[in-house]
C-alpha cells in the first residue's frame, strides 16, 4: 500500500537525473535537452548533478546504488553501458542487469576533430602526420571506458599509432582545451563538437558514419575520405536504478517520448547533429536489447584493439 500510495503522488519533488561526466559535454548538454522538456511534463524539476569520474563509472555506480523510487535517474551511454565491462573487470553494475531501462534519448555520431592549426588540410594529411609524429600527439579522451576512449583506441588501431593519451572528466573540458591548442585531437559525439567544427574553432577531418550528418554537411564520412575501416556510432540513454514500481516507470517512459516528440526538443537535438531515435527505437525494451547488443559487440572489438589484457 505504502508503495502504490508513493507511486500515485510521482513525482512529488524533484527529480535527480546523474550525468557520469563534465558539464557542458555531450552527455550534460543531451541530458538538459531532454531533461527540460520532462520537467515540464511531470511538473517537477528534473536536475542535473553531474558525477564525473573512472570514464563515466562513477557516476553509474552511484545511480545504480541508489533507492529505485524515480528520484534518481541516470544519462548513460555507448561506454558506460557498453564499453565499460571490458574495460572493469570489477565493475560494480552490470549494464543488462542493474538498471531499468527508461530509453534512448539520441544517437551521436562521432566526429575526429583537432586543434584548428593542425598542420593537414585532409584526412589523408592528418592520418600521415599522425603516423609520422605518433609518439608526440596528444589524444583526449574522458576516461577509460568513455565513448572517446573506446572510440579512440579504435581509431589508434585501425590508424596503426600510440599517440600519448591525456584524460580529462569528460570531454567538455577536453574541448576547452582542444580549442586552446593543448591537446591535438579526439574522437567525439557529434553534439559536443558541431557548434565548435561550424564556429571555426576547431577542425573536423571526417565522421565516423556511413553517411554525413545533416548538421556538417561539409565533414566527409571516413568513408569518403579514405578510411572506411573506421565506422562507430555511440548514443545516451535515460536509466533508473532497478527495481522503480511500475506506474514510476510507466510515467518516466512517458516522459521521454514526449520529449522526443517535442519540436522544439527535436530540433536542439537535431541542430547539435544527435539522430533521434524513431518510435520502434524508443522506450526501455528497444534499450535493453541494445544495451545486450553493445557489451557484445564492444568486448571483442576493445580485445583486438590492445586495449583489454586478454
Ligand atoms: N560523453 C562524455 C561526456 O559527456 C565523454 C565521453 O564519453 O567521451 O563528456
Amino acid at each position: 500500500m505504502a508503495g502504490a500510495g508513493l507511486a500515485q503522488g510521482y513525482p512529488a519533488r524533484p527529480v535527480t537525473m546523474i550525468v557520469p561526466f563534465a558539464a557542458g559535454g555531450p552527455t550534460d548538454v543531451i541530458a538538459r535537452i531532454v531533461g527540460d522538456h520532462m520537467s515540464r511534463t511531470m511538473g517537477q524539476q528534473v536536475v542535473i548533478e553531474n558525477v564525473a569520474g573512472a570514464g563515466g563509472t562513477t557516476g553509474i555506480i552511484r545511480g545504480a546504488q541508489a533507492a529505485p523510487d524515480g528520484y534518481t535517474l541516470m544519462m548513460g551511454h555507448m561506454g558506460t553501458h557498453g564499453a565499460a565491462p571490458a574495460l572493469y573487470p570489477n565493475l560494480k553494475y552490470d549494464p543488462a542487469k542493474s538498471f531499468d531501462p527508461i530509453g534512448l534519448a539520441a544517437g551521436t555520431p562521432i566526429v575526429i576533430v583537432a586543434r584548428k592549426d593542425f598542420p593537414a588540410a585532409d584526412l589523408k594529411g592528418f592520418l600521415d602526420h599522425l603516423k609520422k609524429n605518433s609518439e608526440k600527439m596528444n589524444q583526449a579522451q574522458a576516461g577509460v571506458g568513455s565513448v572517446s576512449h573506446s572510440t579512440g583506441v579504435l581509431f589508434d588501431s585501425v590508424v596503426g599509432i600510440k599517440p600519448t593519451l591525456v584524460a580529462y572528466r569528460g570531454t567538455g573540458p577536453a574541448l576547452n582545451d582542444l580549442m586552446s591548442g593543448q591537446v591535438d585531437f579526439m574522437t567525439d559525439q557529434i553534439v559536443n563538437v558541431a557548434p565548435q567544427i561550424t564556429g571555426g574553432n576547431i577542425k573536423a577531418y571526417a565522421i565516423a558514419t556511413p553517411e554525413r550528418s545533416p548538421a556538417l554537411p561539409d565533414v566527409p564520412t571516413t568513408k569518403e575520405a579514405g578510411l572506411p575501416a573506421y565506422e562507430v556510432s555511440a548514443w545516451n540513454a535515460v536509466f533508473a536504478p532497478k527495481g522503480l514500481p511500475a506506474d514510476v516507470n510507466a510515467k518516466l517512459v512517458a516522459a521521454l517520448r514526449a520529449a522526443l516528440a517535442d519540436e522544439t526538443t527535436r530540433k536542439r537535438l537535431l541542430d547539435l547533429g544527435a539522430v533521434i531515435p524513431d518510435a520502434k527505437g524508443q522506450g526501455p525494451q528497444a534499450l535493453q536489447t541494445l544495451v545486450e547488443t553493445e557489451v557484445a559487440r564492444w568486448t571483442p572489438v576493445l580485445k583486438a584493439a590492445g586495449a583489454v589484457a586478454n
